[in-house]
């Protein structure tokens, strides 16, 4: 049976009510926990209370400003004009769902599909990533005649009773199902995001996987997908080596299971050039593509409006269809096809993906150069304005440091720079920001990084 034993990386930033300086605060908090219960963890040691949001920047009620490094939602930046425009004229004009006609709906279909191009695909909308997965899980299963699901071993996928079962970060305890395999990727943990090819770490994937299938079989589930996030966001962003991706779906597929790409989080031109995460992946001549048999999206895709979706086959869907229906009362509703038709035409007209690639490139050179002056700062990975940093010990290199991270997340925090942490160790800082971000924000928050990095490692050595 397969085990994690992770440390569940979602409370590694979590608020202690019983360490809140100022007792406005604290009795916020509490009437949040009276009333919302102890599911509703909030972020950092002095939680926030936020006001108002403008590009990439965020403001408390008391007018201070953070600049935003961690949310990916508001991919064009909070509260863009043309999100706000475009929902605005749709909730005064109509807001129903989609069984009637809308071609505004169909028109953002054929768009999204051109930015697929998933042989005969059809986009299904839901209202969140969770759902998408939970349908893209059930489509691989009904389709492949298989049930075994493969993931990484610190993945996140959403938060369904289907899809829970596939997100070890969500682990507090126990184990993943019988049903369910994960991947250790620390052999991918060491490279550089320069790294184009690594046979070693490649070959050790590809046992693993094969190990990991033969399992499956063995218990007679048999591998119905392999389930991956294009980037890996919440291992610790691994973004190489190139190709991985692929040649690991390659093998899935060839023994009759799927390539479920959850691009909930790279995807929409996060990770710079290509529009999607698991094109970083792609090798370079079409011929040779592997094409995801399931795409999921979610999070960017309306800019902070709720609007998800998933892009398969238009004969996987009938297959579905024959024994269950689907429908979704919000997914795709008037407003929220009005707001990611916005987001896309933002995305297509300012040619983000370029503008992501280039800034993302010198924030990578920074974040380097930070990792040869720091003995904490040890590796990073990335790609366009998705970035991972691993702090270590300062005193034991090999040492991944959860603590350092967390206090560091917490005095950044303080510094009017708001983050947050990844990795199954929880020592990856991870690097999201809106996608507005320009040149400033970069060299703001890299002095700020590294200030915090050297205040708080002395205070803890
Ligand atoms: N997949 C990935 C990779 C995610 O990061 C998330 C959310 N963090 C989800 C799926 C689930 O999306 P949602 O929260 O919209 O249900």
């Amino acid at each position: 049976m397969s085990t994690t034993g992770i440390t569940p990386i979602l409370a590694q930033n979590a608020c202690d009510p019983e360490h809140i300086h100022d007792p406005s605060t604290a009795a916020l908090v509490q009437q949040r926990l009276d009333t919302m219960g102890p599911m509703s963890m909030l972020f950092y040691e002095q939680p926030l209370e936020l006001d108002h949001g403008q590009g990439a920047w965020l403001y408390d009620s008391a007018g201070k400003a953070y600049l935003d490094v961690y949310n990916n939602v508001p991919v064009l930046g909070h509260c863009h004009p043309a999100v706000i425009e475009a929902v605005t004229e749709q909730l005064s004009r109509l807001n129903t769902h989609t069984r009637y006609l809308n071609r505004d709906m169909h028109r953002y279909s054929e768009r999204l599909l051109d930015h697929l191009r998933i042989p005969e695909g059809r986009l299904v909308f839901t209202c969140s990533g969770s759902e998408a997965n939970d349908l893209a899980i059930r489509l691989a299963q009904r389709c492949t005649g298989k049930t075994g699901v493969i993931v990484s071993e610190a993945a996140y996928h959403g938060n369904t009773h289907l899809v829970t079962q596939v997100s070890p970060s969500s682990y507090k305890q126990g184990k993943v199902p019988n049903w369910v395999e994960v991947l250790n990727l620390d052999p991918l943990l060491t490279l550089s995001n320069t790294a184009v090819s690594s046979p070693d770490a490649v070959q050790a994937m590809v046992e693993q996987l094969e190990q990991a299938i033969t399992r499956l079989d063995e218990r007679g589930y048999g591998c119905a997908a392999l389930l991956a996030d294009g980037v890996f966001s919440s291992d610790g962003v691994i973004t190489a080596p190139k190709g991985l991706l692929t040649t690991l779906a390659q093998r899935v597929q060839s023994q009759g299971g799927w390539w479920i790409a959850d691009e909930v989080q790279p995807g929409f031109g996060r990770c710079g050039t290509h529009f999607w995460g698991f094109q970083h992946h792609q090798h370079t001549q079409q011929s040779t593509w592997v094409q995801p048999d399931v795409v999921t999206l979610g999070k960017p895709m309306g800019n902070g409006f709720p609007v998800a979706g998933l892009v398969a086959s238009a004969t996987a869907f009938a297959e579905l269809n024959q024994e269950v229906g689907y429908f979704n009362t919000f997914g795709g509703s008037h407003a929220a096809i009005a707001a990611a038709t916005a987001v896309l035409d933002v995305l297509e007209r300012d040619n983000i993906p370029h503008r992501v690639q280039r800034l993302g490139e010198s924030l990578g050179h920074g974040l380097q150069q930070l990792c040869e002056r720091l003995p904490t700062a040890r590796r990073v990975r990335g790609a366009g304005l998705f970035w991972g940093l691993d702090l270590h010990a300062a005193s034991h290199p090999n040492i991944e440091d959860a603590a350092l991270t967390r206090a560091v997340i917490n005095h950044l925090r303080q510094a009017g720079v708001l983050i947050g942490a990844a990795g199954k160790a929880a020592n990856t800082l991870k690097i999201r920001p809106p996608l507005c971000f320009d040149e400033h924000h970069c060299e703001h928050f890299l002095v700020t990084l590294e200030q915090s990095l050297e205040q708080v490692s002395n205070t803890m050595t």
